[in-house]
Formats: C-alpha cells, sequence, structure tokens
C-alpha cells in the first residue's frame, strides 16, 4: 500500500541520515594501535626535548624547573601565592604549619576581563598588582612583606626558580610585549610602578609542578602532575642525568613537559580532523598547541560546535537551520559539555540546556549532541592517556623497574567536572601501561598550595645558604 511505501521511505531516509552521523563520528574514533602510536610518539618526542642537540626545535619542550625536591614538612610560614593562567584568576594567603603538615588558605578570585587578557603587558601586570592590592587591604595585611610564590601557568624558560622567560602565550591569553621577557621582572615593575607596597617574589612556577608538590605532600610517591583544564600539560621527576640543559648529574629535577605543544611538527597529522583543523584556523595561535587543542576545556566545545555546524550543513541536525548562535565563538564550556553528557540528565534535560545555550533542538537533535560530545571529549580522554602512558613507561623503564608504582596528582576542570573523562583516562593508561600502577590523586587546589610550598621550600635552601 501506499502508507507502507512512505514509511519505508521514511525509514530508509533516516537510516542514511544514521549513516552520515556515523561516519562523523568514526572519524573520532581511535583504535588501540593508533593509541599506541601516539604514546610511541609522545615518548620520542620526550626524548627530542630533553637532548641539548635536538631541544631547541622540540615541539615538546620539556622544561626545567628548578624545583628538585620535595617538600619534607619542616616547611613553616605565611606566603602569598597568585595564580594565573587557569580558568581564574586568584590571590591567596596560605599559612603552612611544620609538623602537622596541615595548611590553611585564603583567597579571592578576580576577574581579568579579555582586553586585559589581550591588551598591553603593562595593563596585564598593572591588574594583576591592583587585584594583590585589593586582597592586602582585606586581610589587613598592607605592609607585611610577604614572600610571595607565582603560579604562571605558560610555557616559560627557566633558569632559576625565581625566573621565568615567557616563551609564547596559550590558551586565551594574548598580552602585547611579554614574549621573551621575564615574568617576575615584570611583575616588580608592576609593583614598584604603583609604589603601595613591597613583595619577596621567591618562586614562578607552573600549575602541573604546583599539583604535583600539592600531591606530593601528602603521598611521597607522586611524581606525575597533570592538568587537565583550560589548558593541557604534564610534569614529573626526571633523573639529572637525563636533562642534558641542566648541569649536574645527581638527583632529579622536575621538567615541566609542555605537551600540550606536541603534533605542532606534524607528527598528530594522521588523526586530525577538518573540525580540529577550523578550531584551530580559529584560533590565537594558529598552529600552536595542537595536542592541547584536541584534548582541553577550552577547545572540546569549539570541536562540538564545528561539528554541528557540519552536520547542520548536511541537514542532518536543527532543521538544517544554522542559527547565530551555533556561529557563536565558546558556547559550549566545560561545565556544559559536563552536564550534556551526564547519564543522569533525560533527553529533555540535554534539550534544556540547549535552549539555554540558545539553540532549539527536537529530541532526535538532542540524542546526536550527546553522542558528539561524547566522541570529542572520549578522543580527549584517551589521548591523555597516551601521553600519560608514555611518561610513566618511561620512568619506569629509566629506573629498570619491572613494575612500578607511581602517583599522579591531577587538576583541572575538565579532569574534575566532566562525567566520564577521569575514568577514560585511566583505563586508556591501564592498557598502554600495564606494568606500571598508577594511582590518580586529586589534587586540592593545586596551583595555590602548591606555590606556597614551593616558595616554602626555596626560602628554607634560601636561608640554610646563607647561614
Ligand atoms: C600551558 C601550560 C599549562 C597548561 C594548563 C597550557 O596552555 O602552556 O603551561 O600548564 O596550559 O594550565
Ligand atoms: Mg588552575
Amino acid at each position: 500500500t501506499k502508507g507502507a511505501a512512505m514509511v519505508t521511505a521514511v525509514a530508509s531516509r533516516v537510516q542514511a541520515q544514521r549513516k552520515q552521523i556515523d561516519k562523523v563520528l568514526a572519524l573520532f574514533q581511535l583504535t588501540q594501535e593508533q593509541l599506541v602510536g601516539i604514546q610511541n610518539k609522545m615518548r620520542v618526542e620526550f626524548e627530542c626535548g630533553l637532548k641539548k642537540d635536538t631541544h631547541p626545535l622540540a615541539t615538546v619542550k620539556m622544561l626545567p624547573t628548578y624545583v628538585c625536591g620535595m617538600p619534607d614538612g619542616t616547611e613553616k610560614g605565611k606566603f602569598l601565592a597568585l595564580d594565573l593562567g587557569g580558568t581564574n584568576f586568584r590571590v591567596l594567603l596560605v599559612k603552612i604549619r611544620s609538623g602537622r603538615r596541615s595548611v590553611r588558605m585564603y583567597n579571592k578570585i578576580f576577574a581579568i576581563p579579555l582586553e586585559i587578557m589581550q591588551g598591553t603587558g603593562e595593563e596585564l601586570f598593572d591588574h594583576i598588582v591592583q587585584c594583590i592590592a585589593d586582597f592586602l587591604d582585606y586581610m589587613g595585611l598592607k605592609g607585611a612583606q610577604l614572600p610571595l610564590g607565582f603560579t604562571f601557568s605558560f610555557p616559560c624558560r627557566q633558569t632559576s626558580i625565581d625566573k621565568g622567560t615567557l616563551i609564547e602565550w596559550t590558551k586565551g591569553f594574548k598580552a602585547t610585549d611579554c614574549e621573551g621577557e621575564d615574568v617576575v621582572d615584570m611583575l616588580r615593575e608592576a609593583i614598584k610602578r604603583r609604589n603601595e607596597f613591597d613583595l619577596d617574589i621567591v618562586a614562578v612556577v607552573n600549575d602541573t609542578v604546583g599539583t604535583m608538590m600539592t600531591c606530593g605532600y601528602e603521598d611521597r610517591n607522586c611524581e606525575v602532575g597533570l592538568i587537565a583544564g583550560t589548558g593541557s600539560n604534564m610534569c614529573y621527576m626526571e633523573e639529572m642525568r637525563n636533562i642534558e640543559l641542566v648541569e649536574g648529574d645527581e638527583g632529579k629535577m622536575c621538567i615541566n613537559t609542555e605537551w600540550g605543544g606536541f603534533g605542532d611538527n606534524g607528527c598528530l597529522d594522521d588523526i586530525q580532523t577538518q573540525y580540529d583543523k577550523e578550531v584551530d584556523e580559529g584560533s590565537l595561535n594558529p598552529g600552536k598547541q595542537r595536542y592541547e587543542k584536541m584534548t582541553s576545556g577550552m577547545y572540546l566545545g569549539e570541536i562540538v560546535r564545528q561539528i554541528l555546524i557540519d552536520l547542520t550543513k548536511q541537514g542532518l541536525l536543527f532543521r538544517g537551520q544554522i542559527s547565530e548562535r551555533l556561529r557563536t565563538r565558546g558556547i559550549f564550556e566545560t561545565k556544559f559539555l559536563s552536564q550534556i553528557e551526564s547519564d543522569r540528565l533525560a533527553l529533555l534535560q540535554v534539550r534544556r540546556i540547549l535552549q539555554q545555550l540558545g539553540l532549539d533542538s527536537t529530541c532526535e537533535d538532542s540524542i546526536v549532541v550527546k553522542e558528539v560530545c561524547g566522541a570529542v571529549s572520549r578522543r580527549a580522554a584517551q589521548l591523555y592517556g597516551a601521553g600519560l602512558a608514555a611518561i610513566v613507561e618511561k620512568r619506569r623503564e629509566d629506573q629498570g623497574l619491572e613494575h612500578m608504582r607511581i602517583t599522579v596528582g591531577v587538576d583541572g576542570t575538565l579532569y574534575k567536572l566532566h562525567p566520564h573523562f577521569s575514568r577514560i583516562l585511566q583505563e586508556t593508561v591501564k592498557e598502554l601501561a600495564p606494568q606500571c600502577d598508577v594511582m590518580f590523586m586529586l589534587s586540592e587546589d593545586g596551583s595555590g598550595k602548591g606555590a606556597a610550598l614551593i616558595t616554602a621550600v626555596a626560602k628554607r635552601l634560601q636561608q640554610a645558604q646563607r647561614e
């Protein structure tokens, strides 16, 4: 009959559409073999970054941090910490009590307006100092000369613990006249310009390093720090003899890998999709930080948006209508992705979230959107897992161990908020590094506490040297 023929026609159209959608989703599915390949490539890049000859051109920079030891529990005192480069800018007061390994913190969050993130360096650092002044006022600490640790979550070339030359901005920052400059000097100069208080800047610290330190304070086995947040990065303790850029063969030093730059030499081109390329081209730093752009919170939502635009163009979503909202950059923040992917959420609630974002969806649309989010975040977690597997395997081999136990300190909104990310990351590491027993430890406020701990250790060493 005519009715039956129509039903069949509709059914086959639905089937054809499903095929098209699956084809797009398949681009994000990595085989075990591909993941092993990525793990191996990451390993090669680690070695390139560590060796003097290959370091200058290395895309994974493997930067020495001059952080050599973990806190030993004797650290104490009051410290200021700054945390710049994550989701928020914060100023903290950290009180460390010796012996009991207890830390108390007070902090204030400040917004950094876009025009300051992307204005001049002077404006950025004046703003930072303004925030410090507000905080000191608020805490009743004006005039107190406290040691300060500066968590600055961007790639810096360090020659000591209190010097760090910004190599290049990443994520949403692009202030002028900062690249190639020492960020500690810039902070000191801004404090001088204000001429209101003095601070003793003791350490500049990457957020990964702060995270590792914070977890290391409680678990001596913690020798890796991982950030899965706005940006993507990892640090770990390396044998001094393997660090050709720094004199000396004794003991260990923390290396900030800056693995976000993995793939910038084209070695990930085979897994890059057209959507990744579009995200890269629309970013502040095209061609740079390609691994970060496939893995971190600042970009995952953008990949999702590019896919949705394409599916809509193909007539597979939103009735084929690309709305103004869908054209708007940055609408899918990590918190929305996390909500959309939550299994506790009914589809109606997914539609409500899309509604909040300004996207009108049918029930079928919401299913597809959820699948797209899942494919993108799953790939990100697997890529993280491959990178992490590369470092723990390297550490195991370097120490000549058959089997190794290691703890990874982790921070970041993606890891903490997303319903599946951490699980998939952990499963991937288990599969790719079966001879390693990897424990994951969430850091409570790694950037602030860690910067204070590193500052405390540096202060203790300074004093020991003077005596
Ligand atoms: C930066 C790293 C930082 C990471 C996480 C990246 O964009 O280059 O220095 O650790 O983001 O915040
Ligand atoms: Mg942070």
